[in-house]
């Protein structure tokens, strides 16, 4: 975290104070926990939130690592990219989340990030498959890859592209480049994010060693229900909450 940067305020983000207030330092400790989780990527790599004010949302601050932010390190944008609050510098890649927020009304968290696992998997031409319990919570039906280009998404054109990819899904991989995932919450972004990288690491792990057997759809879908409830995510997000204190 960075100490004594101050944010500019805009007149309506004033309007709800609390609730602002409350959502940077959520969406920071999220940004630490990913960073610490196998998410961090020197720099880049970039997580958001919608603002309590509508058609805007507060995104990573561009130049530090996700482990290094703090609420001050993040910079609120309208939807077309506009920077209303916050002195951070404007990740090139809003556009994921901005076309991203524009279709999903009931995305309230984007991720995207670089991560290991999940970037090699996303190269990989193969099917994400429920081989242990974090694969059930994406499959089925199943993780669709955005092919059009492994090249930065740095247009509203291509963020919107990403978002059709994307389609009703909880995750993206975009090939060659890394992952995008979706929640109704910072909480569950965060916790999607993890659980993605677990699961993309125990494929490839399972792959290189040679056959292996995976949880059927009809399964998946009953593990999921007992696994992966709103009470767990968020118990999972406590215990990195409490882990990041340590
Ligand atoms: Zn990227």
């Amino acid at each position: 975290m960075r100490e004594g940067q101050v944010s500019e305020v805009s007149p309506r983000t004033t309007l709800f104070p609390g609730a602002t207030q409350a959502l940077r330092e959520k969406l920071a400790t999220a940004c630490c926990i990913l960073g610490s989780e196998g998410h961090n990527d020197i720099v880049y790599g970039h997580m958001s939130a919608r603002s309590p004010v509508a058609e805007r949302f507060w995104l990573k601050g561009a130049g530090l690592g996700l482990e290094e932010i703090g609420p001050t390190d993040l910079v609120e944008l309208d939807l077309d990219g506009n920077v209303l609050t916050g002195t951070a510098a404007r990740h090139l890649e809003y556009p994921i989340h901005s076309e991203i927020y524009r279709r999903r009304h009931d995305v309230m968290a984007v991720v995207h990030t670089h991560p290991f696992y999940g970037t090699v998997f996303g190269a990989m031409h193969a099917r994400l498959l429920p081989l242990t319990h974090e694969g059930t919570l994406f499959v089925p039906p199943s993780i669709p890859t955005f092919t059009l280009t492994a090249d930065l998404i740095l247009t509203p054109e291509l963020g919107a592209a990403v978002a059709e990819t994307l389609g009703s899904h909880r995750a993206l991989f975009l090939v060659n480049h890394g992952i995008v995932v979706v929640g109704t919450g910072i909480e569950e972004a965060c916790v999607t994010a993890l659980l993605l990288e677990k699961a993309c690491r125990a494929q490839i792990a399972a792959q290189a060693a040679g056959e292996f057997a995976w949880t059927p759809d009809e399964e998946a879908l009953r593990k999921r229900a007992h696994i992966y409830t709103p009470g767990a995510i968020q118990q999972i997000w406590s215990y990195h909450c409490r882990k990041l204190r340590r």
